[in-house]
């Protein structure tokens, strides 16, 4: 019987991870469908504290899974299908085996939105993405368009100009939600332009790749076609939670309920990070609720025995 599983390697988990290695109650981590969570999308992350001059997001994981590996944190490949639970344990479905565990802590973190146009399923792969550092270099002397108005869009703007000739953002308002910051940065560019107010009905294409967006503007309802090589998605994100079949309480839109202390309505059920933040959403937020759900294990384990 494990002491603790954690389930998801994002920033939240992996701080997790390191708190209750060294509290002795070797964590067992699953690393879920995506392997390191959202910072490994990413490029610069300047705003982690202890890092001056920035750091990559892929390389904050990477150390800090070293850091969590050195107190005897254990990692595994695979990915949770649900959970069960019995009057003293949790048992945890794997893709190819079970998990008894005495306590968990969710940090499953959240996926990239799809917009969910059927022409978007037509050219995921070819011309359509989630993804600015995965892809990006596949635009070089091309034009793009992100969608969205948030940090991700206006991060995700300014990276592709290393690639892309020009890249349009396509946002449904008529200002940015995005930290000023960035904003200022994205203005200031000159490969950058915007499309306010309006929204992809469609992703056009030739049948391989893309070709342009039909968008249609909010206000006057018209519709227009905007030539583009790429479609960039940043609009957001959807909580890891389905493979909790109703154990655990999420909101309308699936986040975890947790209170203050990272508790679930179940008891033994911790989470911490995105998947339980629909305000903060930032990765030392992330690592401080793992810190705190790591802590809230310790004590839930003492008390218990
Ligand atoms: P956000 O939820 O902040 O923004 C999503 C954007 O997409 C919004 O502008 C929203 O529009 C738009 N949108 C949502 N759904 C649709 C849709 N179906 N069609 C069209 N547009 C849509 O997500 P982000 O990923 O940008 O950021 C998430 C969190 O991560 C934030 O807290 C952000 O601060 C943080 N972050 C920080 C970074 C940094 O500091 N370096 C970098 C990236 C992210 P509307 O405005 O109308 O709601």
């Amino acid at each position: 019987m494990e002491k603790v599983v954690i389930l998801g390697t994002g920033i939240a988990g992996l701080t997790a991870a390191i708190y209750t290695a060294r509290a002795n109650l070797s964590p067992l981590v699953i690393s879920g469908n995506e392997d390191g969570g959202q910072l490994t999308l990413t490029t610069d992350v300047e705003n982690f504290p202890g890092f001056p001059d920035g750091i990559q997001g892929p390389e904050l994981i990477t150390i800090t899974k070293k850091q969590a590996a050195r107190f005897g944190a254990r990692f595994k490949i695979d990915f949770v299908t649900g959970i069960t639970k019995s009057n003293h344990h949790f048992k945890l479905l794997l893709s190819g085996e079970t998990i008894i565990t005495e306590s968990i802590i969710i940090t499953t973190g959240a996926s990239a939105r799809w917009l969910g146009i059927p022409s978007e399923e037509k050219y995921k792969g070819r011309g359509v993405t989630t993804c600015a550092t995965c892809d990006g270099a596949f635009f070089k002397n091309k034009e793009v368009v992100v969608i969205g108005g948030g940090d991700s869009a206006m991060e995700e703007s300014q990276f592709l100009t290393k690639f892309a000739t020009k890249v349009t953002v396509i946002h449904r308002k008529d200002s940015f939600k995005a930290s000023k910051i960035m904003q200022n940065r994205f203005f200031k560019n000159k490969k950058c332009a915007v499309i306010w107010d309006s929204e992809v009905q469609e992703i056009i294409g030739d049948g391989k790749k893309v070709t342009a967006v039909k968008i249609k503007n909010l206000n006057t309802g018209k519709m227009t076609a905007v030539k583009t090589d790429g479609v960039f998605l940043a609009i957001g994100h959807i909580p890891n939670t389905s493979f909790l079949s109703g154990l655990v309480d999420v909101d309308s839109q699936g986040y975890i309920k947790t209170d203050r202390f990272t508790k679930t309505n179940v008891p033994g059920i911790f989470a911490a990070g995105d998947v339980q933040d629909t305000r903060y959403r930032q990765a030392i937020t992330a690592a401080g609720s793992g810190c705190q759900a790591a802590m809230e294990v310790e004590k839930y384990l003492a008390e218990k025995e």
